[in-house]
């Protein structure tokens, strides 16, 4: 007899999740990837981990744009 090939029920609950750096799969409860270290969050409705608040990049940006400001503010208006 064949196997039926119906789809098994998607709209459980989930009980891993993905990293979104990796893909490897994860505890649902885990704070960090085991694979690449990178902070996830809880999992969305795809089964993949939200990324971590990565705080230096948002510094980064704006710096960036804190200096850009100045620059435009220095070439253009400056008396
Ligand atoms: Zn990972």
């Amino acid at each position: 007899m064949l196997k039926s090939k119906k789809h098994r029920d998607t709209s459980k609950l989930h009980s891993m999740k993905k990293c979104p750096y990796c893909f490897t799969m994860l505890k649902l409860g885990a704070k960090k990837c085991d694979m690449c270290k990178k902070r996830v969050g809880a999992v969305n409705n795809a089964g993949f981990a939200e990324k971590g608040i990565d705080w230096k990049a948002y510094i980064t940006a704006i710096l960036a744009w804190t200096a850009f400001f100045v620059y435009v503010w220095w070439a253009f208006f400056r008396k």
